[in-house]
């Protein structure tokens, strides 16, 4: 080793050469010995700066990603003033499916669609009077209804959530203004709102669609401040009639009749 660092020294190309090749230790210790040949080499003249070291930090934790699915509520701030279930009306023998929930709101209050999706459908309906459909991504389709009148957006037009898709009313088969709003599942099943009203999931598996389309067997009777117009038409003039909408049954001897009301 001895020899070979002194006929390196000889030579400080071969110095460099023999640094190259594992002797660093060693090239050190003839700094001097290069100084004082004439400092052939000035890159050996300084020891080489201590390498930088990072001051010891925990690594950041990434930031979570955005959830999967966000849904608003279609008018903040306010109540759900009947809810998802069954419902019975003052006028009906049986208790039927409230498919959706109704949000009490002064008429021309705008009604905000819940999360991203694309404009379906908007039109009139006997019973949802003015509505506006739009679907979401997975299949969820929201539906907006009673409305005084929709934004205007064409079928097919993407809006983002949070977009004014229509404006609050009184229209259909309802009894005082408010907004009737529906969240349907994929294959088209009604799921209760307000499990996903104001509400972020993670992921997929955390969308609590089983919770949601369950239905309690409790039967809530309808508080209708007026019957919706016909109504009492209806069942005096139509008894036997049993066309789409209209169910005769003959009880204890008296006719009684059920309306095919959607929605109150
Ligand atoms: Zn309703």
């Amino acid at each position: 080793m001895a020899s070979q660092v002194l006929a390196a020294t000889a030579s400080p190309y071969s110095l460099a050469a023999f640094a190259a090749a594992g002797g660093a230790i060693v090239v050190w210790g003839m700094v001097n010995a290069v100084t004082a040949i004439g400092a052939m080499n000035a890159d050996l003249d300084k020891p080489a700066p201590a390498p930088a070291v990072a001051p010891v930090t925990a690594p950041e934790p990434p930031p979570p990603p955005p959830p999967a699915f966000v849904f608003d509520a279609p008018l903040p701030g306010r109540v759900i003033n009947s809810p998802f279930g069954l419902r019975q009306m003052p006028w009906e023998e049986n208790g039927r499916l409230h498919e959706g929930v109704d949000i009490a709101a002064p008429a021309g209050a705008p009604v905000h669609v819940v999360t991203d999706g694309i404009v379906t459908r908007s039109g009139v309906s006997g019973s949802y009077g003015r509505f506006v459909e739009v679907a979401h991504k997975d299949g969820f389709r929201t539906l907006y209804a009673h409305l005084g009148r929709d934004a205007g957006l064409k079928r097919g037009t993407y809006v983002k959530r949070g977009t004014t898709v229509a404006y609050v009313g009184n229209s259909g088969r309802s009894t005082g203004s408010h907004l009737h709003f529906e969240l349907r599942n994929k294959a088209g099943k009604p799921l209760n709102p307000a499990l996903f009203m104001g509400k972020t999931f993670a992921e997929k598996d955390d969308l609590p669609l089983k919770a949601a389309a369950k239905v309690g067997r409790k039967v809530r009777l309808a508080q209708v401040s007026r019957w919706p117009e016909g109504v009492k038409a209806q069942m005096a003039g139509k008894m036997a009639a049993d066309d789409e909408g209209v169910v005769t049954r003959v009880k204890g001897g008296r006719v009684r009749m059920r309306i095919n009301v959607v929605d109150g």
